[in-house]
């Protein structure tokens, strides 16, 4: 009603801008939330245009990302003072009244809230005090389904949310509550709404999403192999799944598959078992160095990304030299370094043994060396062979560039045939962007 009365007087569609911190499953929301809006009539423009409605999908994994929320908000303010500004996500759920309090935010939404921004800005005169739409996290039980389109080739697609792990210095159980999911047979829904937008590929998102079942009674190998069979989705990524719950038999089924890639991305965080059980995560090295080896046994060139955190409390120079040697010593492709930073109300932020931010930037230096040489060796493999690549739609200086089923970057001429398109090449060398020239066979 709002809108018909706004777009009368105006005569010109309503902006919303969207801006999002954090992780492709933020991405995945923002991207619903944008559908919502332009099903409704809005236009939705890039966050450096001039827009009516902005939101920040704020992400709160780090202080830094805390700062990045309260800088994008900033940034509107000074771009465009008259905005309605809307600040969701896991910074606006764990600290929603510190997010109301910066300069220019007119409505800050809470995990269970997020969804229901349309309902509730219906009018879009800025506030004296910003509102804010919150519940208690452990009051969460409803699952919001989400995917991403119109920004990329791939479509994240949530299939989880939350987590009931309790690893000792993440915020994120309290960000977004509960392990819950839709059941298979809605999952799949989203999925076959993903392939009637024209996505060939998806990346599986959530937090922690090999625990996909746990409010339906289902499980994540299940859920894959239903997905295998969705008509027009040609290629699945599984995003970060924990050691534990990648069990020998989700890497066998990924092997047998057409559609499901040679490609993980599993966290080890720390390689030293007393650091593991003080961050109380549910594995050990050896379970770890066992998924290793069980996907380099049945997926000879698989891609494994592999997370770690370095300057954990109480980690010692000999904790770190076992991160580094077990981590020299396993086959993966690439690291995720991230240095600690403590959260609020996590076990972690009130212990006192705490590592040197200088002593955390040197871990941090030597693990992104080990995983240049890991990622440059993992691509030197693959010079001369035969793979298929998806190729994006983004054209960068006459070029274009996709991704390997085993996630290499390749890089060729702009050709809009090409666009959205799995083709085969033949990847010939490395260039000095580290993508691969090649030849389409
Ligand atoms: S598994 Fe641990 S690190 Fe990952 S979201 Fe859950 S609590 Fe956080």
């Amino acid at each position: 009603m709002f809108y018909e009365q706004r777009l009368r007087m105006t005569d010109k569609k309503l902006k919303i801008a969207l801006h999002t911190l954090g992780c492709k499953l933020n991405f995945s929301e923002s991207s619903t939330i944008a559908r919502q809006f332009e099903t409704q009539g809005y236009e939705r423009v890039p966050f450096t245009e001039k827009a009516d409605i902005y939101v920040v999908n704020s992400c709160t994994v780090t202080q830094n990302a805390d700062k990045k929320c309260r800088q994008a908000v900033r940034k509107i303010y000074k771009q465009n003072p008259d905005a309605f500004v809307a600040v969701v996500g896991c910074y606006a759920q764990v600290d929603g009244e510190a997010v109301a309090t910066i300069p220019g935010v007119d409505a800050v939404f809470g995990v269970n809230d997020k969804f229901k921004l349309l309902e509730f800005v219906d009018n879009l005169e800025k506030n004296k005090e910003a509102k804010l739409y919150s519940c208690e996290i452990d009051d969460v039980e409803h699952f919001d389904a989400a995917f991403s389109s119109g920004d990329r080739t791939r479509s994240f697609l949530k299939v989880q949310d939350g987590c009931d792990y309790a690893c000792t210095y993440c915020i994120i159980p309290k960000a977004r509550g509960k392990s819950r999911n839709n059941d298979i047979v809605h999952t799949i829904a989203q999925a076959q709404e993903v392939a009637k937008l024209g996505y060939k590929e998806i990346v599986l998102t959530g937090v922690n999403i090999g625990d996909f079942g746990r409010s339906t009674g289902e499980n994540f190998i299940d859920l894959i192999e239903a997905l295998d069979q969705v008509e027009g989705i040609e290629r699945y990524r599984i995003s970060s799944i924990e050691p534990n719950l990648l069990s020998h038999s989700i890497i066998e089924f990924v092997a047998q598959s057409k559609r499901f890639l040679p490609h993980f991305h599993i966290p080890l965080q720390s390689g030293n078992d007393q650091i593991l059980a003080k961050m109380k995560r549910r594995y050990n090295r050896t379970l770890f160095a066992d998924r290793i080896q069980k996907i380099k046994q049945t997926l000879p060139n698989a891609f494994i990304g592999v997370d770690v955190i370095v300057g954990f409390p109480g980690e010692s120079d000999a904790d770190f030299l076992d991160t580094y040697n077990f981590l020299e010593s396993l086959e993966v492709s690439f690291l995720h370094v991230f240095s600690y930073s403590d959260r609020p109300n996590t076990p972690t932020a009130s212990m006192t043994d705490k590592v040197y931010k200088q002593e955390i930037a040197r871990r941090s230096k030597k693990l992104h060396e080990l995983s240049e040489i890991k990622h440059r060796y993992f691509y030197s493999q693959n010079i001369g062979k035969e793979e298929t690549v998806l190729f994006e739609a983004q054209q960068n200086k006459g070029f274009m560039h996709g991704f390997t089923s085993n996630y290499l970057k390749v890089e060729c001429a702009y050709d809009e045939k090409l666009v959205n398109r799995l083709a085969k090449v033949h990847l010939l060398s490395i260039k000095e962007n580290s993508s691969f020239e090649i030849k389409l066979v």
